[in-house]
């Protein structure tokens, strides 16, 4: 590539004047345009070193190492600028390119459709393209991390005065490993992962994507697991929100760590925030004597709304309750938790895919997955896990005496269904009978009428 005249006396003004920030950074743009990449990130360094929070040189800089395929560290410096509230759209096209890179489809076209959403005039009918492939999931190798750094794609630092103990993980799973619930996964799809991949769609329709699902059911049947597996099948992180990590009965800073919770999935996003136990923050207020537990719930009411419109675009709430009469009803308006989904007990088909799953990767015989469904009624997924995980711990104690393995049979797995006390569902549907037959005014428990009204 031949140089040129002006090129020549920018960079001679610049060495003259090395302070002169609006220069070199003309000077960066100008390298950048006519190709000399190398020369361009130099310049885009020596200029941040100026000015670090400067939005346009970091994206000049990120751009500089996009066109040099260096994808990982294009990232590493777009990260806390993506982290900032009202960050360019033209931002959000790059950190896609990078992303795409990557190999990590689904959270490139994430930033795509959010910054074209913002600002149609960024699209790029090619790279729009090259983003409609099938989005990679959670289970698909990590790429490299960059230079000095850690993954670019979890950047779970904490922020300042952040008093989460939630973690940030990567899931491993995704449906095809959740046994049966179709109806379930569908309505999943449907409210998580299309408004992700199609928000012209929605919007067209004035559906706003995001908002928060609740998913109840009997304990054990599988609702943390289907929300890991919505979080792998996005490709979001996830973020597994337990009651030790909100409820503080000592210094009453409950407040602070759920707000802290939001935040380090706004950090993280696209990002499945799972709230197990959730009857346990959103109770009912007026059940509630001590007003630091209604100001608990207000305050958990706030964080999904979000402070402005934006806040939580990209965070798919999702909470599991096995008591969700409990639930204050202020949870289900719109844009809040207003689609409960029951997750029902296994039925003998998905009893039997479930065994198949968790038996999947161990030394087998022939098996005969019907036989211990039949065996295992009323049975949920956690207590046939219980059963795979004693019939594998006898069959562990067997290989190590005879110095080989010996693949499990069907019949070491009806024998450990006999010693399995299962979940009590039956009590549970007794109980969720009482509630709905008498309190299902507003028609939310519908899906759960037939199920109460069987034999159990
Ligand atoms: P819950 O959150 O409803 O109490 P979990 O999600 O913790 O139940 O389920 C317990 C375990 O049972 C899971 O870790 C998973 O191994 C297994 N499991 C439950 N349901 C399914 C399913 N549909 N497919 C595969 N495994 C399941």
């Amino acid at each position: 590539m031949s140089d040129d005249a002006g090129l020549q006396a920018l960079r001679e003004a610049a060495r003259l004047s090395p302070d002169n920030l609006p220069l070199r950074q003309h000077l960066a743009g100008q390298l950048l345009a006519k190709g000399y990449l190398a020369e361009a990130e130099a310049e885009y360094r020596a200029a941040l070193a100026f000015a670090p929070q400067n939005p346009g040189l970091i994206a000049g800089l990120a751009e500089a190492f996009v066109r040099q395929s260096a994808f990982g560290q294009a990232m590493a410096v777009l990260e806390p600028l993506l982290a900032t509230s009202g960050f360019p759209p033209a931002v959000g096209i790059l950190a896609a390119r990078a992303l795409l890179g990557e190999g990590n489809t689904a959270k490139a076209a994430y930033h795509y459709f959010e910054a074209v959403n913002r600002d149609p005039l960024v699209a790029d009918q090619e790279l729009q393209g090259r983003l409609a492939g099938p989005p990679t999931y959670a289970g698909s190798p990590e790429p490299p991390a960059p230079p000095g750094g850690s993954s670019p794609y979890l950047p779970s630092v904490p922020g300042p005065g952040d008093s989460s103990t939630a973690e940030v993980e990567r899931s491993g799973v995704s449906f095809a490993d959740v046994a049966g619930m179709e109806p379930v996964k569908e309505a999943l799809r449907i409210k998580l992962l299309l408004p992700l991949q199609q928000p012209e769609m929605f919007k067209a329709f004035g559906k706003r994507a995001g908002g928060g699902v609740l998913l109840y059911g009997p304990p054990g049947a599988g609702k943390t697991h289907l929300a890991r597996a919505a979080a792998g099948e996005l490709g979001a992180a996830f973020v597994n929100v337990g009651l030790a990590d909100i409820l503080d009965m000592y210094t009453g800073s409950s407040e602070r760590n759920l707000r802290a919770t939001f935040d380090l999935a706004r950090r993280n996003r696209p990002c499945v925030l799972f709230f197990d136990e959730v009857d346990a923050l959103a109770g009912r207020r007026s059940d509630m004597r001590q007003a630091h537990t209604r100001q608990l719930v207000n305050q958990f009411l706030s964080e999904l709304d979000g402070v402005d419109q934006n806040a939580n675009e990209g965070v798919l709430v999702l909470a599991a309750t096995n008591a969700p009469w409990y639930v204050d009803v202020a949870f289900r308006r719109p844009g809040r938790f207003d689609q409960p989904v029951f997750v029902p007990p296994p039925d003998a088909t998905a009893r039997a895919a479930i065994v198949r799953i968790l038996c999947k990767d161990k030394p087998l015989a022939e098996m005969d997955y019907d036989a211990v469904a039949a065996a295992t009624e009323h049975f949920v997924g956690a207590d046939l896990k219980g059963v795979v995980d004693r019939a594998v711990e006898a069959k562990l104690h067997q290989s190590l005496s005879a110095g080989r393995p010996i693949p499990l049979t069907t019949q070491d797995l009806l024998a450990a269904a006999k010693t399995v006390r299962p979940t009590a569902v039956r009590e549970w549907m007794g109980t969720a009978r009482n509630y709905v037959m008498h309190a299902n005014d507003s028609g939310a428990w519908d899906e759960l009428m037939p199920w109460v009204k069987a034999k159990w």
